[in-house]
């Protein structure tokens, strides 16, 4: 039997309209929740994302404002907005595109912002209180996984997790996130050895690479929830995840699409955070 699809455009769209509702209210009571996004650079995917992003936050009512840099720009230049943007009443929540144009420390710049304003959950702040098991803000593409879990009914306690990819970003807070739920956790990179036995012993399989079709069928244990992270851009112009998609889906249990699974859902989990960081 094919495997069943966790629809992230579907739940993400449910999302949407959630918040949407609550920023209305919060509208009401005379706050609009507003985001600063900084693009420096002319990195060509780097502007998709942001015009998806500034798209999503007007479908939803939430305010936004893209400030955009050459690449030219300097480190204490982008220092100096975010600290104007950290005492901005109007703004609640502040993103910064990444990656940065060379020469900047992306460490030190998204070190800058405010810790009750990162709605992509990177500052060191909110990054340690996730390892606390007290978590503050949690980065958007991790949490939009462990939605897409929960709404699906996948049982996480007790079972076997494989997260490939160790990314800050992704795979690390990800891995705290199942470990937090109480899956047994395997975080995989690109020194593994043997990467192939350990997919092939998960329950649950996270592949967050960037690498094209890394995972095929002979990875993946029959049954398995796969979830692909993955988004690379094929030579035919296609989108493709880290995950064969076409074999894997006769094999595992449950399998998200690229486009449509966790990409929607990253925008949902940044809006979610975006409300949160209005009402805080
Ligand atoms: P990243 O920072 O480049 O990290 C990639 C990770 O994969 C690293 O930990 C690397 O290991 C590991 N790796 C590389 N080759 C490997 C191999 N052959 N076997 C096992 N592990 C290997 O990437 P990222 O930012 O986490 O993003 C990963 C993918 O997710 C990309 O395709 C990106 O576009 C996508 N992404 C999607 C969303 C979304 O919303 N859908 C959001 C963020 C990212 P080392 O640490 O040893 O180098």
């Amino acid at each position: 039997m094919p495997a069943r699809i966790l629809d992230g455009k579907a739940l993400a769209a449910q999302v949407r309209a959630r918040v949407k509702g609550e920023v209305a209210a919060l509208s009401r009571r005379g706050i609009r929740p507003g985001l600063a996004v900084i693009l420096a650079g002319d990195d060509a995917a780097s502007r998709v994302y942001v015009r998806n992003k500034t798209r999503a936050c007007e479908e939803t009512g939430v305010h936004s404002q893209q400030i955009d840099y050459p690449a030219s720009v300097t480190q204490e230049e982008l220092i100096r907005r975010i600290s104007k943007l950290n005492a901005d009443p109007s703004i609640h929540g502040i993103l910064v595109q990444l990656p940065l144009p060379a020469g900047i420390d992306a460490a030190a710049v998204l070190k800058a912002v405010s810790p009750d304003k990162d709605v992509d959950g990177f500052h060191p702040a909110n990054l340690g209180a996730l390892l606390a098991g007290t978590p503050r803000v949690v980065p958007g593409t991790p949490l939009g996984v462990m939605r897409l879990l929960e709404h699906a009914g996948v049982a996480l306690a007790g079972r076997r997790a494989v997260v490939v990819g160790r990314s800050t970003i992704v795979g690390k807070p990800l891995a705290l996130l199942l470990l937090q739920k109480d899956a047994t956790v395997t975080l995989c990179h690109s020194k593994t050895q043997g990467l192939e036995e350990e997919t092939r012993r998960a329950d649950i399989l996270v592949a967050a690479v960037g690498r094209p079709k890394l995972l095929g069928a002979g990875m993946v244990k029959p049954g398995a929830c796969v979830i692909d992270v993955g988004v690379n851009r094929l030579p035919d112009g296609k989108l493709a995840g880290d995950v064969d998609f076409d074999a894997v889906k006769d094999v595992a249990g449950w399998i998200t699409p690229v486009p449509g699974g966790v990409g929607p859902m990253t925008i949902a989990m940044l809006l979610e955070n975006c409300l949160h960081a209005a009402t805080r």
